[in-house]
């Protein structure tokens, strides 16, 4: 099952079987395209011990989607983030996730909060207080927070051991419905050109995909090829997220469908074919019934899980505590394994700047 077409074919089926069929490809790696080295053959799933740090919750783009995004922002201050950097390291955590908004110093009120701050940009404000998180703990940087440039990328790699940024969908249609039409940086072309400049400066990376966002099957299909495209070309996407999409009542799509279980079992399914040595993360706050059953479609890691902070992007979501996560990975005769925000094909000087690496 290689192709477009016949991906396509599996999600639209209505035949249960088709489903038994490709678990079985899956478990029983069968299919000499998925990765002998794949993590699930060993039986570990991984996730990554975390601090959630939303830096500025305005953004220049408005999803139909989103409850983070606040016009009455929020900017943390230095003394904040530290105390919650300090906190993370006491409790054993090792990554700090930074994210905020899409140009957030495009809003002149913030631009102006930086510069009493002593800063020209976010981004200058971001490299020091990550810079301070290198100096003053044992926590690793992985920032995410919208389309970045490729000097900007260059810069953030020297204090990043990885990054992200969600694809969501490479589908310029979907791009002019209500999901993104208020969102410039959710331009599918543009977000491309991000994780491609990732790739070429080597740095280690994370996307996904958001699943009921009103796209086709067609469309789901098309950005994991586009994705695993970018992958072979640089070999620098560590994970792929697929995140199902969450109805809340304060948002602009309040009255879409969430995924179904099912839904999102087969699209992890085609997910796990189409990217073969990339780890598949299902967040488990967003899946606390069902996430436990998308490890036989070869979801192998469980992101970050915060045992201090939430989830600000959906903070109705609680993460489940780290210990029930134990339990349900060994339930299902796997082992869970703590890793940091890179991966470790990725812990040598091809991939990580040197402050990096001698931190790890
Ligand atoms: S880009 Fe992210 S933070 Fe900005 S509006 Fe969209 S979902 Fe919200």
């Amino acid at each position: 099952m290689n192709n477009i077409n016949e991906m396509v074919e599996f999600l639209n089926s209505k035949n249960p079987q088709d489903i038994i069929d490709k678990l079985s490809l899956i478990n029983n790696n069968g299919n000499k395209n998925i990765s002998n080295d794949n993590k699930t053959n060993n039986k570990y799933i991984t996730y990554s011990k975390n601090v959630f740090i939303p830096v500025c919750n305005w953004c220049k783009n408005d999803c139909g989607y989103c409850t983070f995004r606040r016009e009455n922002y929020k900017l943390m201050n230095k003394p904040e983030i530290k105390e919650i950097l300090l906190n993370g390291n006491k409790y054993g955590c090792r990554e700090a996730l930074f994210t905020f908004g899409e140009n957030v110093d495009e809003n002149p009120k913030i631009k102006e909060d930086l510069k009493k701050m002593g800063y020209n940009s976010i981004l200058e404000y971001l490299y020091d207080i990550s810079d301070w998180c290198l100096t003053n703990t044992d926590l690793l940087p992985h920032t995410n927070c919208g389309i970045l440039s490729y000097d900007e990328l260059k810069t953030l790699k020297e204090v990043n051991a990885s990054m992200g940024l969600m694809l969501e969908n490479s589908s310029d249609r979907l791009y002019n419905t209500i999901a993104h039409k208020d969102s410039p940086g959710k331009e599918p072309k543009k977000r491309l050109k991000m994780i491609e400049d990732a790739g070429k400066l080597k740095i280690p990376f994370t996307t996904g995909i958001l699943v009921g966002i009103g796209e086709t099957n067609e469309e789901i299909v098309q950005s994991l090829f586009d994705i695993n495209n970018v992958h072979k070309k640089y070999g620098h996407i560590q994970e792929v997220i697929i995140q199902n999409f969450r109805a809340k009542e304060n948002i602009p799509m309040k009255n879409y469908y969430e995924p179904t279980p099912l839904k999102m079992l087969k699209v992890l399914i085609v997910a796990k074919l189409i990217l073969k040595d990339i780890s598949i993360q299902v967040p488990p706050n967003l899946n606390s019934e069902t996430g436990q059953l998308f490890l036989f479609a070869g979801v192998d890691d469980w992101g970050g899980v915060s045992p201090i902070t939430k989830d600000f992007v959906n903070p109705e979501a609680p993460w489940p505590k780290i210990e029930e996560l134990k339990r349900y990975t060994e339930e299902f005769g796997y082992s869970l394994k703590e890793r940091l925000p890179v991966y470790e094909k990725y812990i040598n000087k091809n991939w990580l700047s040197d402050r990096i690496l001698e931190k790890i």
